[in-house]
């Protein structure tokens, strides 16, 4: 398969100008201003980019993959998500996890979702484990996961300051930190450790507590939810200039915002206003999670379902609503996971790397293809590949 984009303005996420870009079955083969004729006996898929913009294709750091939530019940289980939902969201890459519930739901269920959802056209990637420490792996441990296992990544979501959390001391995070760490280090791999955090006043200290007092980088966590409430926010401006990753959940309902909750467009501005290092803020869905729903009296309505389309969403919000330079908001997820997650052929628009690209409307930043691995899943805003189900 050849697609030819001519004459795109190009965020590679750093501004580059008007280019063209080549791409030769899942690499992209060249950027640059030269003119390209392709003269082959084979078909060439050739689009005008003159009123686009071409961004590297979003990574989703955290996503329910197999569903998440419970937290009502058993009919508050929410479903798999669809190839859809993530093509949608202009989302070429995505990281599976469990959640709460690390019974019902497994790691040998996750990796398959994980597997079919590749062969449907994304990149997929998994965390190993729940909320629950010890944690539940495939191979027993979680440095053979790391190890052994492609699609392993590093562990998570660990859930911390939180009441559903399984109150680990601060010897077992330790252990669990290490083991991702030096099992990352011997495959290659990012080995991270994904911290859920909670409303509870302990808050970010567990990790600041490792970092004080083990030889374990700060950049060993990616702690998520850091938006969540006022004070996690603070706390987590304070943790990233310490040089910690912080990562902002665009899921949630903004008509029934929770008490206190920072939108992410917003935190990404309050952050760069306040100085933190623009590489280290991301954003991640948190799709597929259960999201309770109230009405104006407080009362619970129904319970919604988070979407990877929020992630994109909040992006083009600090664009256009908060005036946060593309170059920057972007980053937040292209560049910023893809060093994180240390996924080096994704993230950036390059020769050599992956074909993975969104491409948007220049007005209104809106989604108008989206290409993945090569392979045409969104094209003048209607989907192209669809799920093998939909
Ligand atoms: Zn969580």
């Amino acid at each position: 398969m050849i697609i030819l984009i001519e004459g795109v303005e190009i965020y590679s996420p750093e501004y580059k100008g008007i280019k063209n870009i080549l791409i030769l079955d899942d690499k992209i083969a060249y950027i640059g201003e030269e003119k390209i004729k392709i003269d082959l006996p084979v078909s060439a898929k050739v689009i005008d980019g003159s009123k686009l913009y071409a961004f590297p294709g979003f990574i989703d750091g955290h996503v329910h993959i197999t569903g998440g939530g419970g937290e009502g019940g058993f009919s508050t289980r929410t479903p798999e998500i669809m190839l859809s939902d993530i093509i949608e969201g202009g989302v070429t890459t995505i990281v599976g996890c469990l959640g709460t519930d690390g019974i019902t739901r497994s790691m040998e269920n996750l990796y398959a979702k994980a597997k079919g959802l590749e062969e449907e056209g994304v990149s997929t990637y998994i965390y190993t484990g729940s909320y629950r420490v010890p944690v539940s792996t495939l191979t027993g441990s979680v440095m053979k996961d790391v190890m052994m296992i492609d699609k392993v990544v590093g562990v998570g979501e660990i859930a911390l300051s939180d009441h559903r959390s399984s109150q680990p001391n601060l010897e077992e995070l330790k252990r669990l930190t290490a083991d991702a760490r030096v099992g990352g280090i011997l495959s290659q791999k990012a080995g991270i450790v994904n911290i859920h955090l909670g409303d509870g006043k302990r808050m970010l200290n567990y990790l600041i507590d490792i970092v004080n007092t083990t030889e374990i980088p700060i950049t060993q966590f990616w702690p998520t939810h850091v938006n969540r409430n006022p004070y996690l926010f603070k706390q987590g401006i304070e943790y990233a200039k310490m040089g910690g990753f912080i990562d902002f959940t665009t899921s949630s309902d903004p008509v029934f915002w929770e008490e206190g909750e920072v939108k992410a467009s917003k935190a990404i501005k309050i952050c760069l206003e306040e100085g933190v290092d623009e590489e280290k803020i991301t954003l991640t869905s948190d799709g597929q999670g259960s999201l309770p729903q109230f009405n104006e009296k407080g009362e619970f309505v129904k319970l919604g379902i988070g979407k990877v389309t929020s992630l994109y969403k909040e992006v083009r919000d600090a664009v256009l609503e908060d005036n946060v330079p593309i170059e920057k908001a972007i980053k937040c997820i292209t560049q910023n996971p893809a060093k994180i997650l240390k996924l080096r052929n994704k993230g950036r628009l390059e020769a050599g790397l992956d074909a993975d690209l969104v491409l948007v409307e220049k007005e209104s930043l809106e989604i108008d293809a989206v290409i993945a691995m090569g392979k045409i899943m969104m094209e003048q805003k209607k989907l192209v590949k669809r799920g093998t189900f939909e």
